[in-house]
């Protein structure tokens, strides 16, 4: 496993990213959606930066990698959603824009509640694996086309809990096929 981005340089484009939220926002209400599992870590540190009106709620998202790397069926919930978001703005918070096929299914499903605005913040940005015509409104970083665990992000379940960002070796990588 090898470190991609430490601690502090985490923080540092968590920082820069939340400057840019509230710069778009301008003191307006706000509710936060994340993204289950793996924005959780990424949510409670990007909150505590966002000095506004802030709504917090969660949606489940399962795409894939229950078993390992690899693509499979997306199963998204937004029955989690407590609190009405119709005439809202509403930020996705996820871990990583990869393919771009979960916010895009998502994205759609949020906009039939009503809310005022739709938009996406992400951790990392896997730039070029898109398969969707969309992009994230914000994201932390980008990153090159490795798979990564830490800061909320897991492989089996395990490293969600690191406080670094790591790529996986593919030795470190079962075949999951
Ligand atoms: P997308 O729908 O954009 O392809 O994928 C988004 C989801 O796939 C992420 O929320 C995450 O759960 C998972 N994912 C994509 N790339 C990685 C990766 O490199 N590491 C981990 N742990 N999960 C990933
Ligand atoms: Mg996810």
């Amino acid at each position: 496993m090898k470190t991609l981005l430490t601690e502090e340089q985490l923080g540092e484009g968590i920082r820069r990213m939340a400057g840019e939220i509230k710069k778009h926002y301008q003191g307006r209400p706000l509710t936060i959606v994340g993204v289950m599992i793996g924005s959780i870590v990424l949510l409670a540190d990007l909150i505590r930066l966002l000095d506004l009106p802030l709504r917090v709620e969660l949606v489940q998202a399962r795409s894939y990698r229950a078993g390992g790397t690899r693509p499979g069926p997306l199963a998204i919930n937004v029955d989690l959603l407590s609190e009405s978001i119709q005439g809202r703005d509403v930020l996705l918070i996820d871990d990583i824009f990869d393919t771009g096929r979960t916010l895009w299914e998502l994205i759609p499903q949020i906009d039939e509640l009503g809310p005022t605005s739709v938009r996406s913040a992400v951790l990392l940005w896997k730039e070029g694996r898109s398969e969707v015509t969309m992009k994230p409104d914000f994201a932390a970083f980008t990153i090159p086309n490795e798979f990564v665990v830490g800061y909320g992000l897991d492989y089996r379940d395990q490293y969600r809990n690191l406080p670094y960002l790591a790529a996986l070796e593919p030795h470190e990588i079962e075949d999951d096929a």
